[in-house]
């Protein structure tokens, strides 16, 4: 009975790739829960990404992203985003957590507070979640970084970025953040996203973040696509 109660269990709940589609052994032990060991090694040993956001030229943000915007990881993301598929946000805050490493070399991390770039009450409440939360939480768990979610708000409901240009990605984004004063006192901020496309969100919210007086700001993401 018991033996058949665990065949059942494996049946019902056993993950399969997202990438290839072969089932992942739950025998082999490897880090990622939805992707199987060798699609796994081929995103571990993609070269991550520095680069600086200076879309607002006073406040230049210095961005670690994991792995440029293609392939495996875009899907991933897709994912976590449109198809409700939350396990994946585990898998990409292992890279995330890469991000940090790499941003470490260059930002005192030290004493900072992770903040998740929030979504409109309206895109929040029609996926679910905010998969930024859910990956900064994620990072805060294992950095042993605070992570604030009530920080920084969004003001407004904007248009889906990606179907926008550069130049309407950034007054689409204007004034779109304000920030709530908190009980605790923050010096230092990183900024979660998953994405680091543009640079319209991070430097938005950034110049929230300033004008409320917190000079330190950088910025990790998943995923930051190159800009032809
Ligand atoms: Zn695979």
């Amino acid at each position: 009975m018991t033996r058949a109660l665990a065949l059942l269990d494996r049946c019902l709940f056993i993950e399969s790739c997202r990438q290839c589609r072969k089932f992942i052994s739950t025998s082999t032990t490897h880090e990622a829960q939805t992707l199987c060991s060798s699609c796994w090694l081929t995103l571990t040993q993609i070269k991550p990404l520095v680069e600086y956001c200076s879309l607002y030229p006073n406040i230049p943000i210095l961005v670690a992203s994991a792995a440029p915007y293609e392939g495996i990881i875009k899907q991933l993301i897709h994912r976590l985003k449109y198809n409700n598929d939350r396990l994946v946000s585990c898998d990409l805050s292992i890279l995330l957590l890469k991000s940090l490493n790499l941003l470490e070399r260059e930002f005192d991390i030290t004493e900072s507070t992770l903040i998740p770039i929030p979504l409109s009450f309206w895109r929040e409440f029609k996926r679910g979640y905010n998969q930024a939360e859910l990956l900064a939480k994620w990072v805060a768990r294992h950095s042993k970084l605070p992570v604030q979610n009530k920080l920084l708000k969004r003001k407004k409901h904007t248009k889906a970025q990606h179907t926008l240009t550069r130049f309407q990605r950034i007054s689409n984004l204007a004034g779109a953040f304000s920030v709530v004063p908190q009980k605790k006192q923050i010096n230092r901020v990183i900024l979660v996203d998953d994405v680091f496309t543009s640079g319209a969100t991070l430097a938005e919210a950034a110049r929230a973040i300033k004008n409320f007086g917190i000079d330190n700001i950088a910025a990790i993401t998943v995923a930051q696509a190159i800009l032809k």
